[in-house]
């Protein structure tokens, strides 16, 4: 028997979460069996904690936490045997299939990533699904020509775990950073991750008066999308990069194309769930060299599984500074 975060509604009633003890016959069938360490609260996590699950969560009862990380009790797979420290982040685990937040996981191997040399699994939790999507949003706007000199890089909903972690990788690599933030009182812990300026929110969160703005940005990380990412792209620097990776303001975009024409501005696509392993192993090794980790600690709100329902409705209302560390013991 072991604890478990157990998602449970009945008829068509409100979807309540509460730690229960369940028996390891209990997990799904597949490869691997994963004693869990940590976990963490990512948006989604909150969705998926909400009465209504948010539309991901397709079956109950239903343990969610869509990362986490631990070490390899049992194996089918040639690839993992027990000892093995690994991650998971994504494959719609915590959404479609039983997740981290419990002692116990069993999921396919394909979906497991090696923790990388040089970082704790709780490490890997403060870095979760947020962190990971940042460091695959700084490598989309390097592999589009990003380089330090150039200008400061804007990061949108920089408080939160995605914007955090962007601040902290982008400061690191020498890049100036222009951090938006709604919450004033955040500013010197943006600036002690590597923000070079605080932005606010209401400063660039209107709609487009003018498609072209003086040219502001070498390239964006925006966690925000909506109004904010349309008035971003007529901001950039000729060429710039704007990595497009969350929807805390909104899955709109209210935007016209003129920055693309006459900016060549690119607009990135980045998916951090269906990401193929090659891309996956590159995102976490930059990880572990790139992100400095006494700032990632300075990030971590630590946490358990009985926390977990509070901070799913505080991360859906955008209260959560950085990223939560849920140790599940
Ligand atoms: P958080 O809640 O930790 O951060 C979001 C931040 O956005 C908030 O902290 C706040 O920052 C800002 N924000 C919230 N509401 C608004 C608003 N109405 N207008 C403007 N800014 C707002 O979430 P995460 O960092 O974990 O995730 C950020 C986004 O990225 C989410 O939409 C999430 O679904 C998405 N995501 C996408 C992934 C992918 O694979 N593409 C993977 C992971 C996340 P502040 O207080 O500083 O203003």
């Amino acid at each position: 028997m072991f604890n478990a975060l157990i998602v449970d509604k009945t008829g068509d009633g409100p979807a309540t979460a509460s730690v229960r003890q369940i028996d390891t016959d209990e997990l799904p069938h597949a490869e691997v069996t994963v004693a869990v360490e940590y976990s963490t609260v990512n948006y989604k996590d909150g969705l998926c904690l909400s009465a209504s699950g948010g539309g991901l969560v397709r079956k109950y009862p239903h343990v969610p936490g869509i990362d986490f990380a631990g070490t390899v009790e049992e194996s089918s797979d040639s690839r993992y045997k027990p000892g093995d420290k690994v991650v998971l982040t994504g494959w719609r685990v915590g959404e479609a299939h039983w997740g981290g937040y419990a002692q116990k996981a069993r999921v396919k191997a394909d979906w497991l990533v090696p923790l990388p040399d040089g970082l704790t699994t709780r490490q890997a939790m403060a870095v979760g699904t947020a962190g990971f999507t940042a460091m695959l949003a700084v490598i989309a706007l390097e592999e589009h020509g990003l380089t330090p000199g150039h200008g400061p890089v804007l990061v949108t909903g920089a408080a939160g775990g995605v914007g955090s972690v962007a601040t902290a990788i982008l400061g690191k690599l020498g890049h100036e950073v222009a951090a938006v933030t709604g919450r004033p009182e955040t500013a010197a812990y943006l600036k002690d991750l590597g923000a070079t300026t605080i932005v606010a929110r209401e400063e660039i969160n209107e709609t487009v008066k003018r498609p072209l703005e003086t040219e502001a940005w070498a390239g964006c990380v925006d966690a925000v999308g909506g109004a904010m990412l349309a008035r971003v792209l007529g901001q950039m620097k000729y060429g710039g990069s704007v990595a497009a990776v969350g929807l805390a303001g909104g899955a709109a975009l209210p935007a016209t194309v003129i920055p693309f024409l006459l900016r060549g501005v690119n607009l990135l696509g980045i998916d951090s769930v269906m990401k193929p392993y090659a891309g996956r192993l590159k995102a976490w090794e930059r990880i572990a060299t790139d992100l400095p980790m006494e700032k990632l600690e300075a990030m971590v709100h630590p946490a358990t599984l009985s926390d977990l329902p509070g901070l799913g409705a505080d991360i859906l209302a955008g209260k959560v500074k950085g990223r939560v560390v849920v140790d599940v013991a």
